[in-house]
């Protein structure tokens, strides 16, 4: 994936180094000037419904357009973004974008459509999360119902009961949720069940290896037969070639995201192809 984000430079941020304090403080500061200067910007990726094989929804994904060295994905950088606390507002300004875009999209004529964001650990542990959401919402003027949330499995359960109440107030909205790398964590089934979710969003590790690795291929059945039982949709993730969308359908796994379809891309890329796809 590594050579598909252009312009990166590894070396500079490259993970083990991460590791020295040196370049932690390093990073740190160039984090607080990237936000001071407008330099986080927001990729979109479809997510495509398998029985229709149509666009039904788009993943906003953080990207750092540094001046320097170009576009860098948030794995080298989210771990210290997270620690330092600068997620916190790093992630609104993604929500801000996306929202504001999808009510662009909406308004341009485009079908409307769910736009999901990633949220933080730190972001959803803020005790004021439900009024910076309904602050954005009003603010941009998007309607909550096509605003998706994903967190990840381990933030679920973290506190469960914390969870439940800050996602059901988020759900009373009108807001969909989703629970992101689902098999990566550590879920307990009988909490799963209790949490007010509509989504489970399958790791593409699993996917991989899925049409070869027998034990995947378990998982990802179990997964798909889990989250329809527990009345949830359930969306694989990094799906790269026409034989794990097959293997997926067959098994009646209802959307799926990777580069077998798109990639993600700018907002002039995303919007070029919405306006294909739907207004011809
Ligand atoms: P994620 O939310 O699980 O997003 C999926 C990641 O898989 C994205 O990486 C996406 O570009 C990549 N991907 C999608 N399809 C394929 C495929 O077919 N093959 C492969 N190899 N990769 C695929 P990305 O954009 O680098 O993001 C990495 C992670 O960073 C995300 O994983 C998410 O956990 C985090 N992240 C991204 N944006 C945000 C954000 O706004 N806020 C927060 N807190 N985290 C974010
Ligand atoms: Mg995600
Ligand atoms: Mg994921
Ligand atoms: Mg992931």
């Amino acid at each position: 994936q590594a050579k598909n984000q252009g312009r990166n430079n590894y070396q500079f941020f490259a993970p083990s180094m991460n590791e020295s304090n040196m370049h932690r403080l390093e990073l740190e500061h160039s984090l607080r000037r990237g936000l001071e200067k407008n330099e986080f910007t927001v990729h979109y990726q479809p997510q495509i419904d398998i029985p229709n094989n149509s666009i039904v929804g788009i993943e906003a994904l953080l990207r750092w357009d540094h001046p320097q060295k170009g576009i860098i994905s948030p794995a080298y950088f989210i771990s210290i973004a997270e620690e330092t606390g600068l997620i916190v507002p790093i992630g609104e300004q993604v929500l801000r974008y996306a929202c504001l875009q999808n009510k662009e999209w909406q308004l341009s004529g485009l079908p409307p459509m769910r736009v999901a964001v990633n949220l933080s650990p730190r972001q959803f542990q803020q005790q004021n999360l439900v009024q910076v959401i309904t602050d954005i919402l009003q603010e941009t003027g998007m309607e909550p119902h096509y605003l998706e949330l994903e967190i990840t499995e381990s933030l679920a359960m973290h506190d469960v009961e914390f969870t439940i109440k800050t996602l059901n107030e988020l759900r009373k909205m009108g807001i969909t949720i989703a629970i992101d790398d689902f098999g990566t964590g550590y879920s307990s089934l009988s909490y799963l069940k209790r949490l007010p979710i509509d989504i489970l969003k399958i790791d593409r590790y699993f996917i991989r290896d899925v049409t070869k690795d027998p034990g995947n291929e378990a998982i990802v059945d179990a997964i798909i037969l889990l989250a329809h039982n527990l009345k949830l949709q359930v969306i694989a993730e990094g799906v790269e070639t026409e034989e794990q969308l097959n293997y997926l359908r067959s098994k009646n796994c209802d959307l799926v995201q990777g580069y077998y379809f798109y990639k993600p891309l700018p907002v002039v890329g995303i919007t070029n192809l919405l306006l294909n796809t739907f207004k011809k």
